[in-house]
């Protein structure tokens, strides 16, 4: 008997991790990406699967999910990856409250996470800034991926490993029940996926609108460093407290916000948090920004950069780090809060988007549990 066929519209992150979850529930797989590579959100990011970032349960699971499926495909095809963990330092009094009351909570709930006193720190981090430094949190369930290889390399481990065939540099511009159109070309399916990131414009427009979703741009950039020094884990300053929902869980948090609030005001209006990933060439990701709009001005604002790179030398030694690159990247932003859209705009056809800034920690898992719904 001849397989059902399924057609996935994109292969950023989403679109792979859809494209697996259909192979595996047996699908033929068909994936059509209007670039002629993925040149979207999924290489863009720092690469970090960061399950450390999660609330509590059914976020936490499908991000410890996405790791198991990173880490198999990574054992497979050799794609880099580092458990490197995660450090988030604080250097202030109010900060290292906060990491203490995660600590307790985190632990309770039965994450492995510890803290780390300055002395500790310095022995294994040496690119934790020491001065006035605290002390941090460490967890080890985080990943470092290359995201621009990973996303090369993935398609091919899907078209070995599962079948799936890929269509480069061809844009969908019509989708309805069983039929897609790519311009004048037509593809019958027993199942479409759209998966079309930041592009709410071209397929289904009065889906997303009707949605509370918008866009967000943020602005990233790369070092090396001089003496080539491997950092050793992925670091976050302070301000990366207020930016991920698990945090939540520390009562002390909203105090922390408020001096935020006031002492560094310019920072919370631009959305800046700042974290930093290797990758295996030792080459740092640094960012980044958060600004929300439906349409961008495509040029990157120097200060922002300067903001970011100030509040790094806050707490890590970066003298010898020279930039080599800047970009943005842009995802879907629900504005209500949610992290994730599973629509089916028409039989047989269903939108599988809005992963937020979590699409690389969170992709194979939410797929898996969206598919096996069909
Ligand atoms: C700067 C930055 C840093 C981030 N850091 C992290 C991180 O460290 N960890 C993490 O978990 N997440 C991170 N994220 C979020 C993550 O990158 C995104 O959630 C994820 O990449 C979204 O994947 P996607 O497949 O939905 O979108 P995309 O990667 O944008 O892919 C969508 C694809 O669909 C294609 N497409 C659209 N319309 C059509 C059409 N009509 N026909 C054919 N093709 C079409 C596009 O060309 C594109 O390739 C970050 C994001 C950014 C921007």
């Amino acid at each position: 008997m001849d397989s059902k066929k399924a057609i996935v519209v994109g292969a950023g992150i989403l679109g792979l991790a859809t494209a697996r979850a259909l192979a595996l529930q047996g699908y033929a797989v068909t994936v059509i990406e209007r670039s002629d590579k993925a040149v979207g959100a999924s290489i863009r990011n720092f690469g970090m699967i960061w399950p450390i970032g999660q609330a509590e349960g059914k976020y936490y699971n499908r991000a410890m999910r996405s790791r198991e499926i990173w880490k198999d495909i990574a054992d497979v095809t050799g794609i880099w990856y580092e458990e490197a963990g995660s450090l988030h330092v604080a250097h202030h009094a109010d900060e290292w409250q906060v990491l203490q009351e995660l600590q307790e909570s985190f632990t309770a709930s039965g994450r492995t996470v510890q803290l780390m006193d300055k002395g500790g720190i310095s022995k294994k981090y040496a690119a934790v800034n020491p001065d006035g430094l605290y002390g941090g949190l460490y967890s080890n369930t985080e990943i470092i991926i290359d995201p621009r290889e990973a996303v090369a390399k993935v398609p091919i481990y899907l078209k070995e490993k599962h079948n799936i065939e890929f269509i480069w540099g061809k844009a969908v511009t019509n989708v309805s029940e069983g039929m897609l159109w790519m311009g004048d070309e037509t593809m019958q399916a027993d199942l479409i996926c759209v998966c079309s990131g930041a592009d709410f414009e071209t397929l289904f427009p009065e889906q997303f609108d009707a949605l509370d979703i918008t866009k967000c741009k943020l602005q990233m950039m790369r070092f090396t460093d001089k003496n080539s020094t491997r950092i050793g884990t992925s670091l976050c300053g302070g301000l990366s407290l207020i930016h991920y929902k698990s945090f939540k869980a520390a009562a002390s948090l909203e105090k922390l916000k408020e001096r935020y609030e006031n002492e560094m005001k310019a920072y919370l209006d631009h959305g800046i948090h700042v974290m930093v990933s290797q990758n295996k060439m030792g080459e740092l990701t640094v960012g980044d920004s958060h600004e929300l709009a439906n349409t961008f001005d495509p040029f990157d604002k120097v200060y922002i950069n300067e903001m970011i790179i100030s509040y790094l030398k806050q707490f890590a030694l970066c003298g010898d780090w020279q930039l080599t690159q800047t970009w943005h990247g842009i995802y879907p932003k629900m504005t209500n809060g949610k992290t994730d859209v599973f629509l089916k705009p028409l039989p047989g056809v269903y939108i599988i988007n809005g992963l937020d800034g979590l699409g690389m920690t969170m992709s194979f898992g939410f797929a898996e549990e969206v598919i096996s719904t069909i």
